[in-house]
């Protein structure tokens, strides 16, 4: 699942800008603009082909595991989420920071176009690790789990030779450092879910790409 809120807490930008790169936050996190992945709708930065050979090359079995499960993958240009204000008020957002999104009960993967093959390669995979999970039955399971499949997606960026997620992801020494994704996820205000609650979601330009398995 996935939301956000509207708080928009400055003293930690930097988190929330990455931390809202993926789309399965629990709801009422936030979602705003990545850094780095942002910008203009539409137009394919990576290529199926590309992204299988990414992967392939540390973990193959994510790869198999998508072809096993018959996991669907959708691509989007951009989606728009729809809030209740406490007010009553209802507005949409775009989310120009949402890079992925998992559907765990129709196995639907969505992947956002505008990113470069390795990133697209980290999303997936971080995605796959929501997907390969059971669903989580309560709401701190949810950020559990959210921790969890950050850890994996760094040490899997660790095994590729990526730059780190953000700042603080890793320690001095190279390693992943779970006590500080463990911190900000279980310590942020984004995670409590504050005079706004999504009451819908609608992805736009989207296709199914073919090749990522065999025939
Ligand atoms: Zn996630």
């Amino acid at each position: 699942m996935s939301g956000d809120h509207s708080a928009t807490n400055t003293l930690n930008m930097a988190w929330e800008a990455t931390a809202s790169c993926f789309s399965d936050n629990p709801i009422a996190s936030p979602v705003v603009p990545c850094p780095d992945q942002s910008g203009s709708s539409g137009g394919k930065g990576w290529t199926v082909a590309e992204v299988k050979t990414i992967i392939s090359k540390t973990d193959p079995k994510v790869i198999e595991e998508i072809c096993n499960g018959k996991i669907k993958i959708i691509t989007f240009d951009t989606a728009y989420d729809k809030w209740k204000y406490d007010d009553g008020r209802e507005e949409e957002d775009e989310l120009k920071g949402l890079l992925g999104n998992t559907i765990r009960d129709k196995k639907e993967i969505r992947i956002r176009n505008s990113m470069t093959s390795q990133e697209a390669a980290s999303t997936l995979f971080h995605e796959m690790g929501h997907m390969t999970r059971k669903a989580p039955s309560t709401q701190e399971g949810y950020l559990q789990e959210e921790i969890d499949v950050r850890v994996e997606t760094e040490e899997f960026r660790i095994r590729q030779g990526m730059a780190s997620t953000a700042k603080g992801y890793r320690t001095p020494a190279g390693k992943v450092d779970r006590a500080f994704i463990e911190n900000q996820i279980k310590n942020s205000t984004h995670y409590n879910p504050k005079g706004r609650k999504r009451i819908g979601r609608r992805y736009v330009g989207e296709a199914i790409p073919s090749g990522w398995c065999p025939p």
